[in-house]
């Protein structure tokens, strides 16, 4: 087997985080890698707080946990547990469902589902590494037509504009965001953030595309041929997500929060063995999510 191909086992992943104590002596580290600041009066100086792992702000008194200000912020159960969730989601090829994870490490659903859902906010992309080459984009619709809906909002159907970058015969990022309509400025932002403006890019002979070529001076606008035969990659992409949310959720829910967590696997599958750690440090360095701001 070719080692720049391998995955991070998960033998070898129960070798480095036996047990809580750890998982959090690692957070910690992670945390304080670049020295302590109190986060109340910014003090840099600390002594060992009453709980393990904790820093004693010597001026102020705040004690400050390893989980505190990331996204592990008061998880509630075992934080090995909730390094296997990570695990899983970000090796596992096509993901995992909650009801798996619950399974797999005895513990509740719902549990499984709230804490998959900040690790999914940590695989929002950052926007910093904007596709430079060959692109293209496209809007599709996510979701079903529901029968006996019609003339009624329908929330079962979502607007998705999504971005791939071509490298040789394949696709080698995907970038994808729920839009409220099809018009320049839902696309142009989302383009903006994902997309340099010099790259040379492809779409179809939309409208809404039209009035963006004073910020994409590449941009051109072909026929899409009959069904989508001009953009045999960017339909085959398109199959997929949509595939995939299929087998995975049977829902567009949260739709954002999975097209993040299916971009992020997509785009950093060269990582391999890199990929969990990855993840772990943007759970560190992100702030706090709570369930009550989960929003569909
Ligand atoms: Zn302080």
């Amino acid at each position: 087997m070719e080692q720049r191909f391998k995955s991070l086992s998960l033998f070898e992943f129960m070798k480095r985080y036996p047990d809580n104590e750890s998982c959090l002596s690692h957070l910690a580290k992670l945390k304080w890698s670049n020295g302590y600041t109190c986060p109340k009066c910014q003090h840099k100086k600390s002594c060992a707080g009453a709980s393990p792992l904790s820093k004693q702000c010597t001026r102020c008194r705040y004690v400050e946990s390893p989980t505190a200000g990331t996204l592990f912020h008061k998880v509630k159960f075992d934080l090995q547990k909730a390094f296997c969730i990570m695990y899983f989601v970000s090796t596992n090829k096509k993901g995992i469902s909650s009801t798996e994870l619950a399974r797999k490490l005895e513990l509740g659903q719902k549990t499984c589902w709230k804490f998959k859902m900040k690790v999914m906010k940590a695989m929002k992309s950052s926007g910093n590494y904007p596709i430079t080459g060959t692109a293209e984009v496209d809007e599709t619709v996510f979701g079903q037509q529901e029968k006996g809906v019609r003339g009624r909002k329908n929330v079962n159907k979502k607007l998705v504009v999504i971005s791939i970058e071509k490298k040789g015969n394949g696709v080698s990022r995907l970038y994808a965001r729920v839009i409220p309509h099809a018009d320049a400025a839902s696309l142009g932002g989302f383009m903006k953030d994902h997309i340099a403006p010099s790259a040379k890019i492809t779409t179809d002979q939309w409208t809404g595309y039209r009035p963006l070529v004073k910020d994409f001076e590449n941009l051109v606008q072909i026929p899409s041929g009959s069904k989508g035969g001009n953009f045999p990659e960017m339909h085959r992409a398109i199959m997929m997500v949509k595939g995939w949310l299929r087998g995975m959720h049977h829902h567009v829910n949260y739709l954002q929060d999975y097209l993040n967590e299916y971009c992020y696997r997509f785009n950093r599958s060269y990582l391999k063995e890199g990929i969990f750690d990855n993840l772990l440090l943007r759970m560190v360095n992100s702030p706090p999510c709570f369930v009550k701001n989960f929003s569909d």
